[in-house]
């Protein structure tokens, strides 16, 4: 009989590190590592640093008797028909390389490659915050901003495995020009580099703010310094999220039209700001939201898996395969 816990390896292929874990099927980390791999290495050399941490977790999950299912990798952008390489990917070394292919030869187990946002949503259905829930949103709110959705325990996807780029959904046409090129979109006004923006230009323009006082100490600014003036009472910090916050409750009460979920949960760096996000947030979508779309959604809450969701998600590919993109269609 065999008795062994299922599990796999999650990997999540970022901007400059990669995030690895065992997760069981119930959701449990054994174990988990980072490695840099920033987009100076080449695509062998970052292969060969994930490669050698697999090596260990592999040990290490021999050691507590688990039996790993193969490895589910998120990354940051779309794949390649076939699903075995990147198409686009923000670590450009590894556009069009043959990662999933290669993960398979050498390891010998089945490994499912997929975009950030559905292993997102992956993550919180199965170990987070919206487990089980029938209409589920993540919005992610980092570097950029993205959001995924699962309707009856499926991942939505109908461009390219995804539900395509609904941050970059236009709110003010007057707005500043967000790296992919579009004017006015959510991320250029509410994303992680929106804020700096935004928290440097009060520094450079009024006198007596925290935002000054950290700008001449560091010469230049994050949007934990923010958070942290908010919480230390600076009024001008809190206008920012006060501001942040209102423009992602206007993108919520649009994407709400869509998708009609019923819980929505807020991930991503960004997320962390907690109070200070969420309260203007909730607001401007209740003001904004058309109140038959809007009453529908029971909860607007904030993600408890962090920064280790998208890994997490990742290893549900391989833990639930019912959700694991089929790339033969
Ligand atoms: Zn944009």
């Amino acid at each position: 009989m065999n008795t062994h816990k299922l599990a796999a390896i999650g990997i999540d292929i970022g901007g400059s590190a990669t995030k690895l874990g065992i997760v069981t099927k119930e959701g449990e980390v054994i174990q988990r590592d980072i490695v840099q791999t920033p987009s100076s290495f080449s695509a062998g050399k970052i292969m060969e640093l994930i490669a050698k941490r697999i090596d260990t977790l592999l040990s290490r999950a021999e050691a507590a008797g688990l039996e790993i299912t193969g490895a589910g990798i998120s990354i940051c952008g779309y794949m390649e028909e076939g699903g075995k390489a990147p198409d686009y990917i923000n670590l450009h070394a590894l556009d069009h390389y043959p990662v999933v292919k290669e993960l398979q030869e050498r390891f010998y187990f089945p490994a499912i490659m997929d975009n950030d946002m559905n292993c997102g949503v992956l993550g919180e259905y199965y170990f987070g915050g919206g487990k089980g829930e029938k209409r589920l949103m993540v919005m992610t709110v980092a570097t950029g901003i993205g959001m995924a959705v699962m309707i009856d325990g499926k991942v939505l996807r109908f461009h390219r495995g995804t539900i395509g780029n609904p941050g970059h959904i236009i709110l003010d046409p007057n707005g500043p020009i967000c790296v992919a090129g579009c004017r006015g979109c959510l991320e250029s006004l509410a994303s992680a580099r929106a804020i700096i923006q935004r928290a440097e230009n009060v520094a450079l323009a009024q006198r007596e703010t925290k935002l000054k006082e950290f700008m001449i100490t560091k010469g230049k600014l994050t949007p934990e310094d923010v958070f942290i003036a908010a919480e230390r009472g600076d009024k001008a910090a809190q206008e920012i999220w006060q501001w942040t916050g209102a423009w992602l409750g206007r993108g919520l009460a649009s994407w709400v039209e869509i998708f009609g979920p019923e819980i929505v949960i807020v991930g991503g760096g960004i997320a962390q700001a907690g109070k200070w996000l969420l309260e203007p947030l909730k607001e401007e979508f209740n003001r904004c939201g058309e109140p038959y779309f809007t009453r529908s959604v029971r909860e607007i809450k904030q993600s408890q898996l962090g920064q280790h969701v998208a890994m997490l998600g990742a290893a549900a590919l391989c833990l639930y395969p019912e959700n694991a993109p089929d790339y033969s269609r």
